[in-house]
């Protein structure tokens, strides 16, 4: 058996992979594949539309709320969000917690005025910055919810008045929290909720009003709206495994329910890395991930052996980001609690083995 703990594309619920078959050779009983079906079609705008309601649904959307599907992964939003949103009057505030956070200020830089209130990299993102004022009337604050590479997470809003933005690309829909409370949210589709190739953002109607003019038809988010997500040929396929992603989450009983699986999978993995001294946790307790925990060992030689009997028992995807070093290991919501209890065992039965 496979256990797939990678950081993304990732674990997608087994059932959503043979939806997803099925359709690349029939799609709903059409005799078409998914792959040749048009989008202008009623059946595939019924596709985007589900979607559309489901997202609203599992996020309890208020009704001043615009849900997207578009193009080009989370990157793409790195320099969509500040030529839509950084205007020319005011500056926008950025929080520089991890490598994904720090590639979104890069480019930010290239539309305007940026300032960044606080930065972890003098320890290698391994913590959530704190202690820093947001500043009135900046365009937006941006920050990355969880932060994959370095596995930390902020747990909590910053309580402003300054449109919210957030890049959730890793964390979406993996817990219960006040979605409404941002203008605008953010998520490559690969990690939590669907394959590689889509963006999932979340708008709030008034903030896409207050947007730059005169900016590329394919880049204004406005125009996605106004066309339903379809102001060109769409990722059809991509969307149609969210779509199946998003109905089996509602079918296990929606955000609520995977947030409880999402917290015991986590408190059994720290907790057993907490008990064995061979492993080293660089994260603080409260800045930990519940999506990607981060962790080392202090021997490179035991390091090697131990990823050697992880991907011998099927464990893969667990070697840590070249950036950070050690183990990553990613839980993301399709990842059933049974493979961390199989890793947590091996990581008990490896330590007992080489440790006296
Ligand atoms: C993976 C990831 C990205 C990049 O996503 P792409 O779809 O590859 O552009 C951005 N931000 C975060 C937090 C991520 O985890």
């Amino acid at each position: 058996m496979i256990h797939n703990f990678n950081a993304g594309p990732s674990i997608l619920p087994k059932e959503v992979f043979e939806e997803a078959s099925r359709a690349v050779l029939n799609f709903n009983d059409t005799g078409l594949s998914i792959l040749e079906f048009g989008h202008r079609t009623p059946m595939f705008e019924s596709v985007v539309s589900e979607a559309v309601e489901l997202v609203k649904e599992l996020m309890h959307l208020n009704s001043n709320k615009e849900v997207m599907f578009l193009h080009g992964g989370a990157s793409t939003q790195f320099f969509q969000v500040p030529m839509n949103f950084l205007t020319k009057d005011k500056r926008a505030a950025y929080l520089d917690g991890g490598v994904w956070g720090s590639k979104a200020i890069k480019e930010a830089k290239l539309f305007g005025q940026v300032e960044v209130l606080a930065s972890s990299k003098d320890k290698n993102y391994s913590y959530i910055p704190t202690g820093y004022a947001l500043p009135e009337g900046a365009a937006y604050f941006h920050y990355t919810t969880n932060n994959t590479i370095e596995g930390t997470q902020m747990h909590g809003i910053p309580a402003t008045e300054i449109p919210l933005i957030a890049d959730m690309s890793s964390d979406i829909l993996s817990a219960e929290m006040d979605f409404n409370k941002f203008s605008f949210i953010y998520a490559g589709a690969q990690k939590n909720i669907g394959a590689a190739g889509v963006n999932l953002v979340v708008a709030d109607k008034d903030f896409l009003e207050t947007g730059n003019k005169g900016i590329p038809s394919m880049m204004d988010y406005r125009q996605h709206v106004a066309n339903g997500s379809m102001l060109n040929t769409p990722p059809v396929f991509a969307i149609y495994v969210c779509l199946l992603t998003l109905r089996w989450l509602k079918k296990i009983g929606g955000v609520t329910a995977i947030e409880k699986i999402n917290h015991q999978k986590a408190e059994l993995l720290y907790s057993t890395l907490e008990s064995i001294p061979l492993f080293h946790l660089p994260v603080p307790q409260q800045d930990r991930s519940k999506m990607n925990a981060v962790f080392t060992m202090q021997d490179p030689v035991l390091e090697k052996m131990f990823l050697a009997r992880c991907e011998a028992e099927g464990m893969i995807g667990i070697k840590g980001h070249r950036s950070v070093g050690g183990f990553r290991v990613s839980m993301y919501n399709a990842m059933p609690l049974e493979s961390v209890v199989a890793l947590t065992d091996l990581i008990k039965d490896f330590s007992n083995k080489y440790v006296q």
